[in-house]
């Protein structure tokens, strides 16, 4: 039996029994392994360490209520990590392996799901470098796709808690034809120095508007923005350069699903006067809510935290992931 205080875990990295790894070269993949190793061996030229060439997803895999485990919409990941794939120049990794791989990674580490009612979940992280040993710019012509295991616990213990957001006007998150709409290792590397001064300063996420002109909402550094106005109507950007969330379209679905209307449009930043709240979205805390965003020396407030559409909306998602109401949606793969 593992030693794990289930109730103390975070969002961080625990080494687990394996990872599954597979080998890219002379143009196809091999058929993979379990590795207990928990480290990569790589040529001190590969691409990824010099040039970036490196892509990942993160989702999530639930013990729910009957006991059984499942994971949430995960075909969409590998969807959207062979778009990425295809924009960083890299082999796409076939649907069906994919899904193999899940279900065998899953299982190898069962026995760090967390248990029904801890509110955490076996969080996912599929990887692809290019592994090829390139000193000159171009595609690597071998890779390694991984895809690695780890608990994380809840974000909220004690009911959803709201966080303030900060605005800057001289750091970007994406060029308005560039690579924001993709799960590109480099965007993370390249917005850590504006989460670092947003920390420092009391805020614990940064959002951004357009980088071509500033003035429509654009996204936060790892999640998507939404807001509800007062009217009670759901609103999430319109964008080339976001990641298309899949907690925020699972959100779009559920709110149509309960009778909240829900747009996706470009929206203007003087628009926020409207907003009653607001959420950043994603796989790791499905919603946080934000109660107040700064730009410049303006504050912006909202009770996004007792914001009556948020709760309903996290309530319905966590509870179709945890099994405490019927999958009508058909999101949940039973992994057996
Ligand atoms: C991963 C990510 C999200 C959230 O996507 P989900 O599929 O909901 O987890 C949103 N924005 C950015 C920039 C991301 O990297």
């Amino acid at each position: 039996m593992l030693n794990i205080e289930w109730s103390k875990l975070g969002f961080e990295y625990m080494p687990t029994a394996c990872h599954i790894q597979f080998k890219f070269s002379k143009g196809k993949w091999d058929s993979g392994s379990l590795v207990k190793d928990p480290h990569v061996s790589l040529s001190v030229a590969a691409e990824c360490l010099h040039y970036g060439q490196a892509i990942f997803e993160g989702l999530k895999a639930y013990r729910c209520k009957d006991g059984k485990v499942r994971v949430f919409r995960d075909i969409e990941n590998i969807r959207r990590m062979n778009s990425s794939a295809n924009y960083a120049c890299m082999p796409e990794f076939p649907e069906e392996m994919f899904l193999e791989a899940v279900n065998k990674v899953i299982k190898a580490n069962i026995e760090y799901t967390p248990p029904y009612g801890t509110g955490g979940a076996l969080y996912l992280r599929p990887l692809m470098i290019g592994s090829g040993p390139i000193i000159g710019i171009a595609p690597s012509d071998e890779y390694i796709f991984l895809i690695l295991a780890t608990p994380v616990g809840p974000y909220y213990r004690g009911g959803i808690v709201g966080v303030n957001a900060m605005i800057f006007e001289d750091y970007d998150r994406a060029a308005p034809n560039g690579s924001g709409r993709y799960k590109l290792a480099g965007n993370y590397a390249a917005s850590l120095k504006a989460s670092k001064i947003a920390k420092a300063k009391g805020f614990p996420i940064v959002l951004y508007l357009d980088s071509k002109e500033h003035k429509y909402f654009d996204e936060f550094t790892s999640s998507n923005f939404f807001a509800v106005t007062k009217s009670g109507e759901y609103i999430t950007p319109e964008s080339k350069s976001i990641l298309p969330s899949i907690t925020n379209n699972s959100l779009i679905e559920l709110a149509n699903h309960l009778g909240i209307k829900a747009t996706r449009r470009q929206i203007k930043f003087e628009e926020i006067e409207t907003f009653a709240e607001v959420g950043a979205c994603g796989t790791a805390v499905v919603i946080t809510p934000v109660n107040a965003i700064q730009r410049g020396d303006k504050t912006y407030n909202f009770t996004s935290d007792k914001g009556v559409v948020i709760q309903k909306l996290y309530k319905a998602l966590t509870d179709i992931q945890y099994g405490n109401t019927p999958d009508v949606f058909n999101w949940m793969r039973l992994i057996e």
